[in-house]
C-alpha cells in the first residue's frame, strides 16, 4: 500500500540554514511560526538547533511553549504576537521573549515581568505590529531592551524605494538603543545587502525552500516533497469532461490518472486551471477541478501510469514556488495549507 506522502529533508533545510547565515554574515534565527510553516515546527527547530540557531521566532504564545517543551532550556525564543493580556505569566513560566508591540504591552511586561529583558518591535513603515519611532523614544533608557527589531513590507523586491525608507528609520531606531541587538531582514531582505544585515537576521520561508523573492531561486535547496500514488488510470474519449463541474473537456482522447490527493492534503482549489505535477520526466496538467481528495492529470503517452506509481505535486521537480504560483499565491500559503493527513517522512534526522 502506497500512501499519500510528505517527505522533509532536513539536511537540505541544513544547506538553506548556512546559506542564509552566511550570506547574512550574521545570527540567523529561524522563523518557525505556523508549525514550521507547515514542515513540522519541532523537527525542523531541533535541526536548526544542532547546526547552530540560539534564536527563534514564532508567532503565538502556544507556539513558543510547544517550541520550548521540544527544545528544553538554551535557545531563545520570541514570541512576535507579543505580551498580551493573560500571557505573561505563561510567557515566564516557559522561558518566552515577548516581542514588545506597543506601549500597552510594554507597561504589562514591566508590571508583570519582573524587570526581564524585551524584545522592541518598531514598526518602520509597513503599518502592522510595532511602536512608532517616536514611542520607541519614550522607552529608550527606560525599559531593558535587549533587542530591536522590524520587519519589511517589500524585501521580496530589491528595488522598491520603501526599503531604503525603512531602513533610514530602523537606523534611528536602533541608535536609541545602544545596548541591542538589531534585527531587520527576513528571507528576502537578507539578500538586500550588508546594509539590511546588523546584527540577526530572521529567515523562514527560504530556510523550507522558497524563493527570498517570490519566485524559484536556485541557490536554495527544495525542503519538502509531496508525492501521491495513482489510484486509477482512464481512458478519456474526445468529448467527455473530468471531475466537478466538468470543468475540463477532452479534446482528444486522452489518458488519466486519479491521484490520492485532494485539496484536504493542501492542494489548493486555486490551482485549477494552472496547476501541474511531475511524473515520468515531465511536467503533467491538472485536469479540471480539485477535489477533497483526489487529482486528475494527464498522463497521455506515459508508459509508467499505472495504480501504486507516485507523481511528485510538489518537491525538486515542481518547486514549491511554482506551485504556488500555478495556483494564485505565494510559497508561503502552500506550505503553510499542507495538512496532517499526508504521511510524513522526515530524511536527514
Ligand atoms: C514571518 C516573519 C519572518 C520570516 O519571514 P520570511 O519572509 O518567511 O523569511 C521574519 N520576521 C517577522 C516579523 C515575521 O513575521
Amino acid at each position: 500500500m502506497t500512501a499519500t506522502l510528505l517527505t522533509i529533508d532536513l539536511d537540505a533545510l541544513a544547506r538553506n540554514f548556512r546559506f542564509l547565515r552566511d550570506t547574512a554574515g550574521v545570527e540567523a534565527a529561524p522563523a518557525v511560526k505556523a508549525d514550521g510553516y507547515g514542515l513540522g515546527a519541532l523537527a525542523v527547530s531541533r535541526r536548526l538547533l544542532a547546526e547552530g540557531a540560539r534564536t527563534f521566532y514564532v508567532a503565538r504564545l502556544a507556539e513558543g511553549e510547544a517550541l520550548r517543551a521540544a527544545l528544553g532550556a538554551g535557545p531563545v525564543i520570541q514570541v512576535l504576537d507579543g505580551a498580551t493580556a493573560g500571557s505573561v505569566a505563561r510567557l515566564l513560566e516557559a522561558d518566552l521573549t515577548p516581542v514588545i508591540n506597543s506601549l500597552e504591552q510594554a507597561a504589562r511586561w514591566r508590571a508583570e515581568g519582573r524587570d526581564r529583558p524585551l524584545t522592541l518591535h518598531v514598526d518602520t513603515g509597513m503599518n502592522r505590529l510595532g511602536v512608532t519611532l517616536a514611542e520607541a523614544r519614550g522607552l529608550a533608557g527606560r525599559e531593558p531592551v535587549e533587542r530591536v527589531i522590524s520587519h519589511l513590507a517589500c524585501g521580496a523586491q530589491p528595488e522598491h524605494p520603501m526599503n531604503g525608507r525603512q531602513l533610514a528609520v530602523f537606523r534611528e531606531a536602533r541608535e536609541l538603543f545602544p545596548a541591542a541587538r538589531a534585527g531587520l531582514a527576513s528571507s528576502g531582505g537578507i539578500f538586500l545587502g550588508p546594509d539590511y544585515a546588523f546584527d540577526q537576521v530572521r529567515p523562514g520561508v527560504s530556510l523550507f525552500g522558497g524563493g527570498p523573492r517570490d519566485v524559484a531561486d536556485e541557490r536554495i535547496a527544495p525542503v519538502a516533497t509531496l508525492e501521491a500514488p495513482i489510484l486509477q488510470v482512464r481512458d478519456v474519449p474526445a468529448g467527455d469532461t473530468v471531475g466537478y463541474g466538468g470543468a475540463f473537456q477532452a479534446t482528444a482522447p486522452t489518458r488519466v490518472a486519479i491521484l490520492a490527493a485532494g485539496y484536504a492534503d493542501g492542494i489548493l482549489r486555486g490551482s485549477h486551471p494552472a496547476g501541474a505535477v511531475w511524473f515520468e520526466g515531465a511536467i503533467r496538467p491538472m485536469l479540471g477541478r480539485v477535489s477533497m481528495d483526489l487529482i486528475a492529470v494527464d498522463v497521455t503517452g506515459c508508459i509508467a501510469a499505472r495504480p501504486g506509481a507516485m507523481v511528485e505535486i510538489i518537491g525538486p521537480n515542481r518547486l514549491v514556488d511554482e506551485a504556488a504560483a500555478a495556483a494564485g499565491t505565494t510559497a508561503y500559503e502552500l506550505l503553510t495549507r499542507l495538512s496532517s493527513r499526508a504521511e510524513r517522512r522526515y530524511r536527514g534526522d
